[in-house]
């Protein structure tokens, strides 16, 4: 019998667990005693890893795009024909014209792709965590020069905006939550719907759908106007806070109830709950990252952490982390050159995410040592996805002709889904490296049989997020020809004369180059958790190294430096013909995203994509529970089975993200497997309008107007 240390990828809360071998079965269960079980959903990887829809061998369209004639080549020849053909593209339309959207966590090597287009010469790197945590990440940086991490162990007071945790869903931090609670910490959740955790909560605030800003400006005017802010924090610590009261005097309770349906008095008390804490915490969650006000909302949440004073009490600012080959500095951001990333998609238009905003940050670095560029979630310095996909679709500003989706199913995980299989169709090049046959990997012209989770030694964690070094080693080898991403990155280096930056012959050499600085290798490493320890400098990493209430970076790009509220809406859409406010990019617990829909076991948990509603709009439409019903925007239409929800307010749809369904026929003209009759991305526009001013992320919540029609039988 063995015992090996395992992560689990099946969703991003990358569960550590640990797997005991005897006679050839594996059992998995939680590294860490303190969570008290495993997800289902873990348990499912051999399924997975046999799948008959599992793609084990190098895919080649020999038909036109979108067709599905595949044809079985070998990795050599494939590796052949993509280095070849990424020759011709970068001869004829420059090295711009390639881009990349990858999911690292998927694949298990952070930064390797970046050294890849940067050697390449190509700065279109895009990844999911533009809307996933990757905004928050650039708020965060903007205001204390680094991320925020809640101190669980402390927290006698937690705010969530629609998170709702459970066994199933983020447990490491439902078991921690549930720890809080017991010994007497509070809970605020803010969420229009009640939901498990927000059954949970001390003050349930059921807001309207996307007004989150306007409840968190009227805190901050509470918490100044009433003298409840740590003194001497900001003095000491913070620069722009007389801007800020100045800026907040607008935003009292009253005008906030008009704006987000809360009580006046509720607004008072929750906001004096919060700042009279000893140790309160605002978690990440996805709801900031979603809306029209994403960089407002988030603004808002780092300012009161550091008001109140919970910085480096409850809320951890680490430094870039040391003593290890990091993701950033893999990377190598200094082989692209400036040229190059002066010519990043996004730049004029939404510059926070991109090189031009990261370069607001390198004196601060530079004052203390550090030389490369770090990035903290994978995505510091990348392109904006929607004028990326314009670019490859209308060729402005100029063409890309060559993409890459990486462990990613891309059409499918932005807004604008038809957009982005136009984009699709106007490449020279697709490749997709995958597991099954996505809806992105049916439209590819070479489809590379990737590896899992379980079949891979991983040295991680993929984003610089956290000072730790974890391992994770494979429970079982590869089967047929899949492959891990080095291999893929390697063997296109190699064809493409850049041995010299990719030296390491496989991922194994590639791991003890990276644990080299801690004096380790991976065959001699411990297998389990090294904390790093994080930079310590006294001071921020901000450009004036203070906690930045107003924004010199905001500031600078020619945005507004303090934070605000718009009220979001489509211009010009008759409310009458589109009486529904849509909140969408729900996750449902037996699958995640878009994976894991053709696990049979799964699948029998959440057969159909459930549209939540409102009871009280049945007689009006004539609706049952279970009725096909057709949602649209002036964007596109998806058909959802109905589940009437009485905790869903009336007057709002509730859509889930990501279906399709795998075991449907393939290609473009069968609905690439459903994903054009059931994905959230066919209704949202990426158009400027429904985006967020500085970062350009998507507004799914709230905002956006839908109607619904009932449908006689589902369209097949
Ligand atoms: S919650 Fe479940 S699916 Fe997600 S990482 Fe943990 S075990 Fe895997």
């Amino acid at each position: 019998m063995g015992r090996k240390n395992v992560t689990c990828t099946f969703c991003d809360n990358l569960c550590s667990l640990a797997a005991n071998t005897r006679d050839d079965c594996v059992s998995l269960r939680p590294a860490n005693p303190e969570i008290l079980q495993i997800c289902p959903k873990a348990h499912m990887w051999e399924e997975y890893q046999q799948h008959e829809l599992r793609i084990t061998k190098p895919l080649k369209n020999v038909g036109k795009r979108g067709e599905g004639i595949w044809e079985e080549v070998s990795w050599n020849t494939v590796l052949d024909e993509i280095a070849e053909k990424l020759q011709g593209v970068i001869a004829k339309w420059g090295a711009e014209a390639i881009g990349i959207s990858e999911c690292a966590i998927n694949h298990g090597f952070g930064g390797i792709t970046r050294r890849f287009m940067n050697c390449i010469g190509t700065p279109n790197y895009i990844a999911p965590q533009h809307l996933c945590m990757g905004n928050t990440a650039q708020v965060h940086r903007a205001t204390y020069g680094w991320y925020t991490t809640a101190n669980w162990d402390k927290a006698d007071v937690i705010v969530y905006f629609g998170q709702n945790r459970g066994s199933e869903l983020w447990p490491g931090e439902y078991f921690k939550l549930k720890s809080a609670l017991k010994r007497g910490a509070a809970l605020i959740e803010i969420d229009p719907k009640t939901t498990e955790t927000a059954s949970l909560a001390d003050h349930h605030l059921r807001i309207r759908y996307g007004t989150d800003t306007a409840l968190l400006l009227s805190w901050i005017n509470v918490v100044i106007n009433e003298n409840l802010y740590d003194e001497k924090f900001v003095a000491e610590n913070t620069y722009g806070f007389d801007d800020l009261k100045k800026r907040v005097q607008i935003y009292t309770p009253q005008w906030a109830e008009k704006a987000c349906g809360i009580n006046a008095e509720t607004i008072r008390l929750t906001a004096r709950i919060y700042a009279g804490a000893k140790a309160a915490i605002i978690p990440w969650g996805v709801v900031g990252d979603m809306q029209k006000n994403s960089t407002s909302m988030l603004r808002c949440q780092c300012i009161l952490r550091a008001i109140c004073g919970y910085i480096n009490v409850s809320e951890l600012v680490f430094g870039p982390a040391t003593g290890f080959i990091t993701n950033s500095e893999l990377a190598g951001f200094d082989l692209l050159s400036n040229e190059q990333k002066a010519k990043q998609l996004g730049t004029e238009n939404y510059p926070l995410f991109t090189f031009k905003g990261g370069s607001h940050y390198e004196a601060a670095l530079h004052e203390v040592g550090i030389d490369h560029y770090p990035d903290i979630l994978g995505c510091s310095c990348m392109a904006h996805p929607p004028t990326l996909f314009a670019a490859m679709r209308e060729e402005e500003p100029y063409a890309v002709k060559a993409f890459f989706a990486v462990a990613n199913n891309t059409i499918m995980s932005y807004a604008n889904q038809q957009g982005i299989v136009d984009a699709f169709m106007n490449q020279e090049l697709v490749v997709a490296f995958e597991n099954v046959m996505s809806p992105t990997a049916q439209l590819a012209d070479y489809v590379l049989p990737g590896d899992m989770w379980a079949e891979r030694d991983v040295l991680g964690p993929q984003l610089d997020v956290a000072p730790v070094v974890t391992f994770s080693e494979h429970i079982a080898c590869p089967v047929e020809e899949c492959k891990d991403w080095y291999y893929v990155v390697k063997g296109l280096a190699d064809r493409l004369g850049l041995s010299e930056q990719f030296p390491w012959q496989d991922s194994h050499a590639l791991h003890d180059y990276r644990l080299g600085k801690l004096d380790e290798t991976w065959n001699e490493s411990p297998g389990t958790v090294i904390p790093l320890t994080p930079a310590a400098f006294g001071k921020f990493l901000t450009p004036t190294g203070k906690v930045e209430l107003r924004s010199t970076v905001l500031e600078s790009l020619g945005y507004d430096p303090l934070p605000y509220y718009l009220e979001h809406g489509e211009e010009g859409v008759d409310e009458s013909e589109y009486p529904f406010v849509i909140f969408a990019g729900y996750r449902e617990r037996p699958n995640y995203n878009t994976c894991l829909r053709h696990i049979k076991a799964l699948r029998q948990r959440q057969s159909e994509p459930l549209l939540f509603i409102n009871p009280s709009h049945k007689d009006e439409y004539d609706l049952e529970e279970e009725s096909w019903v057709k949602v649209s925007t002036t964007l596109g239409s998806i058909e959802l089975m109905a589940h009437l929800d009485d905790t869903q307010p009336p007057g709002t749809l509730r859509i889930p993200h990501g279906w399709w369904k795998p075991e449907q026929p393939q290609g473009l003209s069968a609905d690439l497997s459903k994903a054009t009759q059931h994905n959230d991305g066919v209704l949202f526009s990426d158009a400027d309008w429904n985006l967020d001013k500085e970062q350009g992320v998507v507004n799914l919540r709230g905002g956006v107007r839908a109607k619904i029609e009932v449908l006689k039988t589902q369209r097949t």
